[in-house]
Formats: C-alpha cells, sequence, structure tokens
C-alpha cells in the first residue's frame, strides 16, 4: 500500500470547517463534500502524474484526475510549461487570437462530426448552448434525455440527473420551472423501446436527443449493440437532431472520441473536460449547416467573455498534441490489468460485482446485475461502496467519492501503479 503509516487528516478538517462557514457545503462543486462517503474531503496541496498528495502529507494514485481532464496526468511537463509560455503574453484579451483557430482545426480534424466548433468554458456551457442550437435550427422545443445521465447544470437537463445529483438522491431540482421542466422527456438509457414510443407520441415536436454515448454518470454503461444506431435512425426519421454530450467520452475512450469508436455521427458534439487539459473549457460543434445559425453568422445568440482563453487554449491543444493512438493502446493495457485485477479481488473475497469498461473509463458496481441503465446501476450495495472507498484512501488510492461515478485510467499511469492499486483493492474487499 501506499501509505504505511495511519492516514492522518487533522488539517483536511480544519480546512473543511473553515471554507463551511464561506462557501455552501463548504465546496464549490457538490461531489467534492464527500457527503454520501461520510466523510471529510481530502484537501490536495499538489499532482505529478498518477499521483496526487494532501495537505496532511498522504499521497494517493489518482483516478479521479479532476473527474476526468486529466488524462496525462498531473502537472504534466508540456502542458505547464504551454501554461507558463502563455502566460507570459497576457492572460486574456477578449479578441481573437490565432490560437483558438489552432485548437479548432486539432478539434475538426480529430472528431469525425466536427466541421465547425465554438470554444465555450464548460461542459455546462456547452450542452446548453447546443440544447439551444438545436430548438432555434429545428424551431421545436421538447428535448429527450435519458434517466441518470448528466448533461451539466442548465434548467432543462437537471431532470432525472446523474452524478452528483444521483449521488445525493435530488433527482429533480428546485428553482427548474415546471414550464421549463415539460419541455424535457426522460427514459431510461439502451432503451430503444421507450424512445421509439415517446417519438411515436411527440416526435414533430422533439428538437434533439441529447446522450452521453458512453454513459459515465450513473457510473460507467457502455451502450448496448444498436442503441446508438437506433438513435441516429429514429432522430433522421423525425427531423430531430443527435447530440453526443462527450464532454467525459471526448478524447477519452478513442482517439476519435466515442463516434469515432462506434461509428455513428450525430449532428452535434459536446465537448469538456479532456478537451481543456485541466482549465476550464467546454466546446461544441457538429456540421456547418447547423452551426452557422450561431451568432454572429447567424440568429442564435451564445458568447463568453473568456471563451476561446488562451491559457485554457494552450493547456487544452498541447494535452489533444500528446494523444496519440499509442495513448489509446497504454490506457486499454493498462485498464484491462485494472479490470482483472478487481474482477480476480472480487471473486477471491466473494464479493458480488460487476465491472463495466470502455477504455479508461471503468466501474466497479457493487452488484452482481447486469448495469445497463440507472435502475439497474442504482442496485449496487452503497453501504459497501462507502466502506470500500474509505478503505481504499486509507491505503492510498484516490477514486471518486460516488458508486455512480467511474474510475480514470491516465496515459501515465503505469504496471506498478495498477498493480498497487489492485493489491489497495484485495485489502479493501478483505476488510468489507
Ligand atoms: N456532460 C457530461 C457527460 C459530464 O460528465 C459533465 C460533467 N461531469 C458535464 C456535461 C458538465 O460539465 P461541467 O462540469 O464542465 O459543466
Amino acid at each position: 500500500s501506499e501509505n504505511t503509516h495511519k492516514r492522518s487528516d487533522d488539517r483536511s478538517k480544519a480546512a473543511f470547517a473553515k471554507a463551511k462557514l464561506i462557501i455552501p457545503g463548504g465546496v464549490n462543486s457538490p461531489v467534492r463534500a464527500f457527503r454520501s462517503v461520510g466523510l471529510t474531503p481530502v484537501y490536495m496541496e499538489r499532482g505529478e502524474g498518477y499521483r496526487v498528495f494532501d495537505i496532511d502529507g498522504n499521497s494517493y494514485i489518482d483516478y479521479v484526475g479532476s473527474w476526468g481532464p486529466l488524462i496525462m496526468g498531473h502537472a504534466h511537463p508540456e502542458v505547464i510549461e504551454a501554461i507558463k509560455r502563455t502566460a507570459e503574453k497576457g492572460t486574456s484579451f477578449g479578441a481573437p487570437t490565432e490560437l483558438e483557430t489552432m485548437m479548432a482545426e486539432l478539434v475538426c480534424e480529430r472528431v469525425p462530426s466536427v466541421e465547425v466548433v465554438r470554444m465555450v468554458n464548460s461542459g455546462t456551457e456547452a450542452t446548453m448552448s447546443a440544447l439551444r442550437l438545436a430548438r432555434g435550427y429545428t424551431k421545436r422545443s421538447k428535448i429527450l434525455k435519458f434517466e441518470g445521465s448528466y448533461h451539466g447544470h442548465a434548467d432543462s437537463l437537471l431532470i432525472k440527473a446523474g452524478s452528483g445529483v444521483a449521488t445525493l438522491g435530488l433527482p429533480d431540482s428546485p428553482g427548474v420551472p415546471e414550464s421549463v421542466a415539460s419541455h424535457t422527456i426522460t427514459v431510461p438509457y439502451n432503451d430503444l423501446e421507450s424512445v421509439k414510443f415517446a417519438f411515436e407520441n411527440f416526435g414533430e415536436e422533439i428538437a434533439c436527443i441529447i446522450v452521453e454515448p458512453v454513459a459515465g454518470n450513473m457510473g460507467v454503461v457502455p451502450p448496448l449493440p444498436g442503441f446508438l444506431q437506433g438513435l441516429r435512425d429514429i432522430t433522421e426519421k423525425y427531423g430531430s437532431l443527435l447530440i453526443f454530450d462527450e464532454v467525459m467520452t471526448g478524447f477519452r475512450v478513442h482517439y476519435h472520441c466515442a463516434q469515432g469508436l462506434y461509428g455513428i455521427t450525430p449532428d452535434l458534439t459536446c465537448l469538456g473536460k479532456v478537451i481543456g487539459g485541466g482549465l476550464p473549457v467546454g466546446a461544441y460543434g457538429g456540421k456547418r449547416e447547423i452551426m452557422e445559425m450561431i451568432a454572429p453568422s447567424g440568429p442564435i445568440y451564445q458568447a463568453g467573455t473568456l471563451s476561446g482563453n488562451p491559457l485554457a487554449m494552450a493547456a487544452g491543444y498541447t494535452t489533444l498534441s500528446l494523444l496519440t493512438p499509442d495513448t489509446y493502446e497504454h490506457l486499454e493495457r493498462m485498464s484491462l490489468r485494472l479490470q482483472l485485477g478487481f474482477e480476480s479481488n472480487a471473486s477471491k473475497h466473494g464479493v458480488p460485482v460487476t465491472i463495466n469498461r470502455v477504455g479508461s473509463m471503468v466501474c466497479p458496481f457493487f452488484t452482481e446485475t447486469h448495469v445497463i441503465n440507472y435502475e439497474t446501476a442504482k442496485l449496487s450495495d452503497l453501504e459497501r461502496f462507502k466502506v470500500y472507498f474509505a478503505s481504499m484512501l486509507d491505503l492510498g488510492v484516490s477514486v471518486a467519492p460516488s458508486q455512480f461515478e467511474g474510475m480514470f485510467v491516465s496515459g501515465v499511469h503505469d504496471e506498478s501503479a495498477i498493480d498497487a492499486t489492485i493489491a489497495a483493492h484485495d485489502e479493501a474487499l478483505r476488510r468489507l
């Protein structure tokens, strides 16, 4: 195990107590508060490669990776160098820079369906803007999404949402007007029959389907064979748009994103996380004809004071440049090794688990059920997850503090990191 001494968290406890007085719940994003696992959040001091170090002097092999962005690990020297070099010339201009065009070219080159792309500052902005575009383009109001998916916190998407919303058990948020919620249709993930039923009833009113091509916010749930193609077919039939929310999967599951992996071409794609290399970036893009409806070329408005920010572009561009087809082979090998190790530990200790994995998105569910949607994900033993999570932290491994989130392996995790993680997992299951 990583930590030979007992993990202390005195400093984290003090830091959290102080923060709680002046920040809602002590955090700037809910899952960080460790509420559902009943622990004090670990305050980080620094990261290096696959490791993070907290303010109490503990270190962890990290599988949070800032919730996905850090596909090349923490503080990658080339990314840090690019940020420094760019910062020296000024942090923001509110005027176009050439770096934005370089970034757009790289994204259009890599993401099969993207011909034109607009940069924003978060995944939430990307999905919110893509929805507005889909509605403006189709002149329709309804949208269809899937239970347990999370697409950021825009009003119309906070209905039966996943991620922190699922973790905290708050499926529908107060503050979302009924008039807004009534335009959102929600059906189970991987359930084409329900999608068809919704379209038979409301097809002419549905602007778009928004889908995580690999669900990553109810734990990791891969699309069943034919599911994504079915969504493509039905949206085409009814003149609706298909939006892939690749905020998590983009540049994560494949060099050409999930759409490259599965060979399905959406109309619009939302990006975030990896594309910013750890700085605040989102993007949405797609078919030229649709994207040209956005201001200033078209009438659909969307803007941002800091959009295309030089530091964010530098971090994102450098991160994407570091990714090669070899990176994805490495990710696959390391992630498979992790999966097999976890599976063998589980059978050794007689603990029922199902490990869902697509590339470097890995999710050990504490259930024997085949997890194909939010209903089945919820069959996981959350009490067990709590004990497992605490043990992993004590043993020097940082995973997301929720059963409804995956682990992210990075391009700098090596065999020794994976094997140390498998050893910690063995011990954590023994302690259950
Ligand atoms: N879409 C998906 C699929 C996500 O996983 C997330 C964040 N986890 C978002 C959208 C929202 O992104 P952000 O947190 O950057 O607003």
